[in-house]
């Protein structure tokens, strides 16, 4: 634990206080009829940190992630973003206050191009957060182009630039993760979520989206990642959480939690 939760003297909500970790969740539990999904589950996520959350199989971890999302009501717990909790709010209103995250499963339009998937992201929240800062009020020419140029940086910066016109539903599975994160980016989210970014994917996109991932963390972006390669975990993280069983097992640096016994134990026995 980082043990960073707010203290009396440092009243949380203000979200200037040091201290106080940028997402905490604290005693979160989530059961489907009687599985006990998430029972549990309490760490911070330092801000401007990257923080891996790991753990075999079925320990809880993308349901931990609707939680904080919003894609589902935990039971029990609470969940805060810059000190005010979250828990419970809808995942458009989530993603407004500057959370944005992927899913395991890429969400992206297979029939829409690269450009107009990136466009879409952005246009759906006009008016918030990122296009709010980007967008004066103007014509809708304006907004258009605003969006647009955004769109262009982005692809740039994840290199899909050559494969903005190309429809989604040709992208390779690595390809539609990036891609995926560039409609996140588009949202300008102050801390990024992102469920097995590099699963499945081929090693060089694998190294290419890890460095995107280093990147933005440089310009000050905390990114909070699910991810089952502890190698992965351990050569890009600052910070580990491990759940197992629901529960969080341990956390704290890297080279710390590998060599907890509990985690060796129960990490490589859920692969066994
Ligand atoms: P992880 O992402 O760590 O592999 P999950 O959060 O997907 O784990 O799953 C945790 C447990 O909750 C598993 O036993 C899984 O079968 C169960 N589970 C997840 N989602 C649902 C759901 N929508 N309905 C019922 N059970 C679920
Ligand atoms: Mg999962």
């Amino acid at each position: 634990m980082t043990g960073n939760s707010p203290t009396e003297d440092s009243p949380a909500g203000n979200g200037t206080d040091d201290s106080q970790d940028l997402l905490e969740v604290d005693g979160i539990v989530k059961s489907f009829g009687g599985l006990v999904a998430v029972d549990g589950v309490s760490f911070g996520v330092e801000e401007a940190s990257i923080t891996g959350l790991i753990g075999p199989n079925g320990a809880g971890k993308s349901t931990l992630f609707n939680c904080i999302g919003g894609v589902y009501q935990p039971d029990d717990g609470e969940i805060r973003l810059d000190g005010e909790p979250i828990q419970g709010r809808s995942p458009t209103e989530i993603s407004r206050r500057g959370l944005g995250r992927t899913f395991q499963t890429p969400e992206t339009f297979r029939g829409m191009t690269v450009r107009e998937n990136m466009a879409f992201a952005a246009k759906n929240q006009t008016g918030e957060r990122a296009l709010g800062a980007l967008l004066r009020p103007g014509t809708v020419r304006e907004e258009e182009a605003a969006v647009q140029e955004r769109v262009d940086e982005t692809l740039d910066f994840l290199e899909l630039d050559h494969l903005a016109d190309d429809y989604a539903s040709g992208l390779s599975g690595g390809q539609r993760k990036l891609l995926e994160l560039g409609r996140v980016l588009m949202l300008d989210p102050e801390i990024i979520l992102l469920d097995e970014p590099v699963a499945g994917v081929n090693p060089s996109l694998t190294d290419d989206l890890l460095a995107r991932l280093r990147e933005l963390n440089d310009r000050g972006r905390t990114i909070l990642f699910i991810e089952h390669d502890m190698d992965v975990v351990m050569e890009n993280c600052d910070r580990v959480v491990v759940m197992h069983n629901g529960q969080t097992l341990a956390s704290g640096p890297p080279e710390i939690v590998q060599e907890d016994e509990r985690v060796v134990e129960a990490y490589l026995g859920g692969y066994d």
